[in-house]
């Protein structure tokens, strides 16, 4: 099959008044349709349940997005059953046909990426370009996966022998479960199911309680891409009971999950159980959170670090894995570097995601205004409140972008995950210390460094210890194919997402030998 090398989707220009208006009737198109129902899909079936998930727009908590059927055990099990079915036949079909379908589904998605953008807006609560980014990223994750399945059906290099052929094949594993989060609940959850599915294997998607709309659209498209019925299951349910049956059903040959740590290593013990019926060990990739740091020394150009923080520490309001929740800075440059963010956090404009002004919009729920409050009054008393700290829920579920200077490396506001907008200042006596500080924490998701010394740059690359460091940039908004994605540490089994050793993760390497 001939088809062109892979780049990256393009971000929409928004300044582009034609571009703007296109996006809001697609909003308006969307808003008119919030409210809708969803069933699950098991098998190709639409399938309705009795009980239902109820989303909400994290910008109007009135505002029902969509009412989406609640799988039971009964519906786990029958999903189950129906992905081990279909996976007698998808993971026969060949590697090209089954690359077709992630190809026809990233052309679908970018024909209604202004539609998906507006559903991210109403239902995750991202601004404009945050949804644009999610949607992007998913195209991308579908053209990359494609592309490396097809390098992984060829071919496999080994070293000749005499008198025999010899030959690697890579074979799927079976039925897997995904589990992703809520944060991106487009691209990380259309990259963990693309490429379970595109390697032979048949899932069930239990998505977020907090996304399900979103996820239930992605579904629609892969129905039009042509996927055969039973190869993706759409699950949603109620984690806490449907987590253990998902995870230690003798079907479920893996589990890929990205979240929280404590859900993530409390399913890692789970999965490693070898149950009753179970031939297997249980594969598990799981990419958890994060505590990311950004350094800056004392040579550095202090306001591209400032820009860089703002960017990372409240971009989708904290709400990614790799925002960055620490600035470790040099005790010269420390009270510069703070008055320069300070100042820039203050012109950021709060507001609704669906308005296009907007830089910084809610949180994803009420839950997490108050997990993030508290996490702000047990910083206060742990450093000093330069900016912010103030929270609502009287119009959308709103965190101001906070600034605590002055903590102590060990603190719990410079440890622990928080998943807000919220930022710790850290005094460092010099580089080498700054990058001990930042070392200094469960994670080691991303990172970044900013300073004009090349000496300091090298040591950075070889001692800081996280699986995305960035060097003189911001830590968030990784790029597929460009930076493989996934952290160290009680940031996970660094799957490298985006990368291409990824899909490696959902095979099983064969190798035959013929004597001739
Ligand atoms: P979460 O841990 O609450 O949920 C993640 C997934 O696990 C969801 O699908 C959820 O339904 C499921 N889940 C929750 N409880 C479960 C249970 N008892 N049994 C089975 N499944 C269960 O995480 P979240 O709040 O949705 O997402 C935010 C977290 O994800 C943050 O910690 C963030 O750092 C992390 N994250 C990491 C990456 C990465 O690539 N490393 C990317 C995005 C988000």
């Amino acid at each position: 099959m001939t088809i062109q090398e892979f780049r990256n989707e393009p971000f929409t220009d928004f300044a582009d008044p034609a571009v703007r208006l296109a996006q809001q009737e697609a909003l308006d198109r969307v808003t008119a349709q919030l409210g809708d129902r969803h069933p699950l899909i098991i098998g190709g079936e639409a399938v309705w349940t009795a009980q239902t998930i109820r989303s909400t727009s994290p910008s109007d908590p009135d505002l029902l997005v969509g009412e989406v059927a609640s799988a039971g055990e009964a519906e786990a099990l029958f999903a189950l059953q129906a992905a081990d079915r279909a996976f007698r036949t998808w993971s026969r079909t060949p590697a090209d046909a089954r690359a077709r379908v992630l190809l026809k589904g990233a052309a679908i998605l970018r024909r209604r990426k202004f539609e998906f953008n507006a559903w991210l807006i109403q239902e995750a609560g991202k601004p404009w370009p945050e949804a644009d980014a999610d949607t992007a990223e998913a195209i991308d994750f579908l053209e990359y996966y494609a592309r490396q399945m097809l390098r992984l059906a060829g071919a496999q290099p080994v070293v000749p022998y005499p008198g025999e052929e010899n030959n690697l094949y890579y074979l799927p594993l079976g039925v897997g479960v995904v589990h992703p989060p809520f944060n991106f609940p487009l691209a990380i959850m259309a990259g963990m199911t693309a490429a379970a599915i595109v390697t032979g294997n048949t899932v069930v998607v239990k998505p977020s309680v907090h996304a399900p709309v979103v996820c239930a659209k992605f579904f629609e498209v892969l129905a039009e891409a042509g996927l055969p019925a039973g190869v993706a299951n759409f699950l949603p349910g109620d984690p806490a009971a449907l987590g253990d049956l998902l995870t230690i059903h003798p079907l479920v040959r893996f589990v890929n999950f990205t979240g929280s740590a404590a859900v993530g290593s409390m399913l890692y013990e789970k999965a490693a159980k070898v149950q009753p019926g179970q031939r297997f060990l249980r594969r598990y990739i799981a990419e958890m959170g994060g505590k990311d740091a950004i350094v800056v020394a004392a040579d550095a150009d202090l306001d591209a670090a400032a820009q860089g923080i703002v960017a990372s520490a409240f971009g989708f309001s904290g709400q990614k894995c790799s925002a960055c929740s620490r600035v470790i800075a040099d005790e010269h440059i420390y009270e510069e570097l703070l008055t320069k963010v300070v100042t820039l956090a203050g012109r950021l404009k709060l507001g609704p995601a669906t308005d296009p002004e907007t830089q910084v919009g809610p949180v994803i729920n009420a839950g997490a205004v108050e997990r993030i409050s508290r996490a702000i009054e047990s910083g206060k008393s742990e450093g000093r409140l330069v900016f912010g700290g103030e929270a609502s829920v009287s119009q959308g579920y709103m965190v101001q972008p906070t600034i605590i200077a002055d903590v102590a490396p060990d603190a719990r506001i410079a440890q622990e995950e928080i998943f807000g907008p919220v930022v710790a200042f850290m005094k460092a006596d010099d580089f080498r210390h700054a990058l001990e500080i930042a070392n200094n924490t469960p994670y080691g998701l991303t990172g970044a460094i900013f300073t004009r010394d090349r000496a300091n740059l090298e040591i950075a690359r070889e001692e800081f210890h996280v699986g995305n460091l960035y060097l003189n940039r911001k830590c968030t908004g990784a790029l597929v194919g460009v930076q493989p994605f996934g952290g160290f540490n009680m940031s996970g089994t660094d799957s490298k997402a985006g990368g291409p050793d990824y899909l490696l993760l959902f095979l099983q390497g064969k190798a035959v030998s013929e004597r001739l």
